[in-house]
């Protein structure tokens, strides 16, 4: 079974290509993908930067001059069945397509097979994702003009934490916000979901019986607190602007900040907007760099904003880690994982720090990065520290498998 799984995002689409068929690698770990594709739109107007490379090494990369998003996608496709980067002879190979799809409201707890009435929601819920469900949707109705009838599925960022209590889901206004949709519903879902079977999996325990707070530290940020495979908390809300400091926007703010703005600088909901979103976080505190490494090279140039970046970034993210804690009574396990949750020792160590007198202890022969999912923790730490790579397109192929196999029924 060949699956084709697309992540279209508003500056740039990603995209793998699984071939379940022929596996030869354990069916718990992630394959790596017979074919990956890219294209970015975020260089220059009126261009696309495309890029496909091959699980056997081959690879293109080419600028092409068009503004539409169809043409680009079109183009990276064709790299599938044509040229150094074939890995089929027709897309007509392709038996189910998995798309990430960033908003499913309250209406989806998991993964669902793509119909009319789904991509009305996901349409309707544009409003909630105006930069995300948009793109979602164009490469949904790409991929069915260019594929057919070929089984279809959406994977939801945020259909893990449907199953968050009220408590946790609700925001203090107005009782009718709750009435009108307004409310937590996290974001990563995919990943927190994947990263939590994965640590039960290195952990050799049933994932039922565990209490995990899960780390996913990228370009954007967010905590789960996961319960017996739940989420049952989580730190971005209504959108992913809330909760931990990111590369580039704020996470929690008091919103008298934004009314004081209004009112004494007259910004607009899109300064605001475009405020919290892009000039904030690492970025806007270093003045330097969005990227973690650029604000570490600066800190080591003595850059003064460059280490109140950092030293905010962790005072935020042990801060929401405490209140993953408490919503858990207790953890097992504490996993790191994406861009910087994979990749820095540095916030494993400063993060981890805070929480010694849990008994939690980090090995310093293992604090290194790894191109393997490791424990860090030491032997005799009471809470386990895992760092996984986070596989949110395998997660997505594998949802799509179950869905579309045609023993199913579908
Ligand atoms: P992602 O959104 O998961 O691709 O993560 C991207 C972010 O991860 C970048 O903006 C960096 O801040 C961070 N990152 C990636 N590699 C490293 C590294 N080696 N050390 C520190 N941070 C890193």
């Amino acid at each position: 079974m060949k699956i084709l799984v697309l992540n279209a995002g508003s500056s740039s689409h990603k995209s793998s290509l699984f071939d379940l068929t022929s596996r030869t690698d354990g069916a718990g770990s992630a394959p790596t993908p017979i074919w990956r594709g890219q294209l970015d739109w975020s260089h220059q107007a009126g261009q696309v930067e495309l890029s496909a490379h091959t699980a056997a090494g081959e690879s293109i990369q080419e600028v092409i001059t068009t503004d539409s998003r169809q043409e680009g996608l079109e183009c990276l496709l064709k790299t599938l069945h044509q040229g150094s980067t074939q890995v089929i002879g027709s897309l007509s190979e392709i038996d189910a397509v998995g798309h990430r799809v960033v908003h499913g409201g309250q209406n989806y707890s998991d993964s669902v097979r793509l119909t009319e009435a789904v991509k009305t929601t996901i349409h309707d819920l544009i409003p909630l994702a105006p930069s995300h469900n948009p793109a979602n949707l164009e490469g949904i109705e790409v991929l069915e003009q260019l594929l057919g009838d070929v089984p279809q599925i959406a994977a939801f960022d945020t259909a893990f934490h449907a199953s968050l209590p009220a408590a946790a889901a609700t925001y203090p206004g107005p009782y009718e916000w709750w009435e009108k949709g307004i409310r937590r519903y996290g974001f990563h879902g995919i990943s927190h979901k994947y990263v939590a079977r994965r640590a039960a999996e290195l952990l050799n325990r049933d994932l039922a019986e565990l209490k995990l707070i899960t780390c996913h530290l990228g370009n954007g940020c967010s905590l789960a607190a996961i319960k017996e495979g739940q989420s049952i908390d989580t730190t971005m809300g209504f959108t992913p602007l809330d909760g931990l400091m990111m590369g580039s926007r704020s996470g929690s703010v008091d919103p008298g900040i934004l009314i004081h703005l209004m009112r004494s600088e007259d910004y607009s909901a899109d300064q605001l907007d475009h405020l919290l979103n892009k000039e904030s976080g690492l970025l806007g505190v270093s003045g330097v760099s969005n990227d973690l490494r650029g604000v570490v090279d600066a800190i080591a140039s003595q850059n003064p904003r460059a280490q109140l970046a950092l030293d905010l970034f962790i005072h935020r993210l042990r801060r929401e880690i405490g209140a993953m804690l408490a919503s858990l009574g207790g953890v097992d396990a504490l996993v790191f994982t994406a861009g910087m949750g994979e990749n820095s020792p540095l916030v494993w160590e400063k993060a981890c720090a805070a929480f010694q007198f849990l008994g939690l202890r980090l090995d310093p022969a293992k604090l290194e990065r790894s191109p393997d999912d490791q424990d860090i923790a030491a032997a005799d730490s009471a809470v386990r520290v895992l760092v996984i790579h986070t596989q949110e397109e395998w997660a997505i192929a594998q949802d799509c498998a179950a869905l579309c196999q045609p023993q199913s029924g579908q």
